[in-house]
């Protein structure tokens, strides 16, 4: 049993599509996903024994790459001592110091095992903390699955055209309310939290426009709203210290995950203490988890922060723009047209058949998403032996392994492959 195909197969009658989660899965690019076997670096290989590039990097909670040496050795060290106890360990005392101290506005955080639990437990924290119900998120930022928070979500849910989740009742959304992106809403004194990606890379790359961080937590205050940044991406990944810093934003509540796990389940949420005093056991807001903190985790996770600099940030920044600029040029070689927006080592990709502005909010973004053109593309580059998600509502995440050599292995491929989205659309 060593092919793709039969593998997906398998999988197809033990798990349903085949994927655990639904942005692994090829329907809107069409063709059977690889199964992958092992990463190292900038690469992952698939059960057939091919490489490739890899700018996936498990949708963003890679950023030193996949098995880096050092993550590996301390989870060597970390599972034979137990990998889950249900008391306190100093690994997760380590986590917590480690963020919070380079977060100026992370006082405390509370560890989850995931991006979703994360957002979902700082919407309650924020409901319980100011005894209001009403949560305003904006179209096409993704979240997490978790029930109030499924209404108009980019991602897969954006990818699959749904407006929301079959399962969900009306009541669970009652309370969200949506707005467009970039656009500061006007808030009442019912809305206990405005929950926003500071930077959104879940309908591809949408920028915030200058002022709308800013403006967001003018209205917060204004009524007495919290104001939560969802930093599932954007956390650790954006500078060394996150959104906050870099957009001289401090919102009242964090979300983390992806990046914090070093590749394993984390997530986590915090803010200042006054605000989290709401969590049991001192407050009245309940949340809890069985492998909350897991020493495997919080080990990984404290390595990769510990391994990077404020100096790799800035290189990798800089890489980027670089790539950015190549790509684009790329692209219009080769008959079409790119959008390649960036924010510090973040970057999107939307192919477009005309010159087009960067979008700002899920309808601009829809319509280069939507265009026919990504299917194509990102089969020729799989072919090419450089992976992108099967999707074009996500970003390619470039990692602190993706070396000089492989940015322009993607480029010269970005070409061939744009060359061919060319035809097909012609
Ligand atoms: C991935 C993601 C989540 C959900 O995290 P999971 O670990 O997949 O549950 C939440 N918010 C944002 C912005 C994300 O990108």
């Amino acid at each position: 049993m060593t092919t793709n195909a039969a593998w997906f197969e398998r999988a197809q009658r033990v798990i349903p599509g085949g994927v655990d989660s639904p942005v692994r899965s090829f329907r809107s690019v069409g063709g059977t996903p690889y199964t992958v076997v092992r990463g190292q670096g900038a690469y992952v290989e698939d059960v057939e024994g091919r490489r490739y590039l890899d700018f996936v990097q498990s949708y963003g909670a890679s950023l030193l790459g996949h098995a880096h040496p050092t993550v590996v050795e301390v989870l060597r060290d970390a599972v034979t001592l137990g990998t889950t106890f249900g008391a306190p360990t100093p690994g997760e005392v380590l986590l917590a110091e480690l963020m919070t101290e380079r977060v100026p506005g992370l006082e405390q955080i509370r560890l989850v095992s995931s991006g979703t639990e994360a957002v979902m437990s700082a919407v309650r924290v924020a409901r319980g903390f100011t005894g209001r119900d009403k949560v305003l998120k904006f179209d096409g930022c993704y979240h997490g699955h978790s029930d109030g928070l499924l209404v108009a979500g980019g991602s897969g849910v954006a990818q699959l055209g749904l407006p929301g989740s079959a399962g969900v009742t009306a009541g669970a959304v009652s309370d969200t309310m949506v707005a467009p992106y970039n656009v500061v809403p006007t808030l009442d004194e019912t809305v206990a939290a405005v929950l926003v990606e500071p930077v959104a890379a879940n309908m591809n790359l949408v920028a915030p426009h200058a002022g709308f961080l800013q403006g967001l937590r003018a209205e917060c205050d204004r009524v007495g709203a919290l104001l939560i940044f969802d930093e599932v991406i954007t956390g650790f990944r954006l500078t060394y210290e996150g959104a906050e810093t870099f957009f001289g934003v401090t919102p009242d509540l964090y979300c983390f995950g992806k990046v914090i796990g070093g590749g394993l389940p984390v997530g986590a949420f915090g803010g200042s203490a006054r605000v989290l005093s709401a969590l049991a056991p001192q407050g009245p807001v309940y949340q809890a988890g069985t492998l909350s903190g897991n020493p495997l985790a919080t080990a990984a996770g404290a390595t990769v922060l510990r391994t990077v600099t404020p100096g790799d940030y800035a290189e990798l920044t800089q890489r980027v723009a670089g790539f950015s600029a190549a790509l684009t040029q790329a692209v219009t070689s080769a008959g079409l047209h790119a959008v390649v927006p960036t924010q510090g080592p973040l970057l999107g990709l939307y192919l477009a058949t005309e010159p087009t502005a960067a979008p700002s909010n899920i309808a601009e973004a829809r319509v280069l998403c939507d265009n026919g053109l990504y299917a194509p593309f990102f089969h020729s580059m799989l072919d090419q032996g450089v992976a992108l998600a099967p999707g074009a509502y996500e970003i390619m995440f470039v990692s602190l392994a993706h070396t000089d050599r492989d940015l322009e292995r993607c480029v010269e491929a970005a070409h061939v492959a744009a060359t061919v989205a060319a035809k097909v659309n012609a």
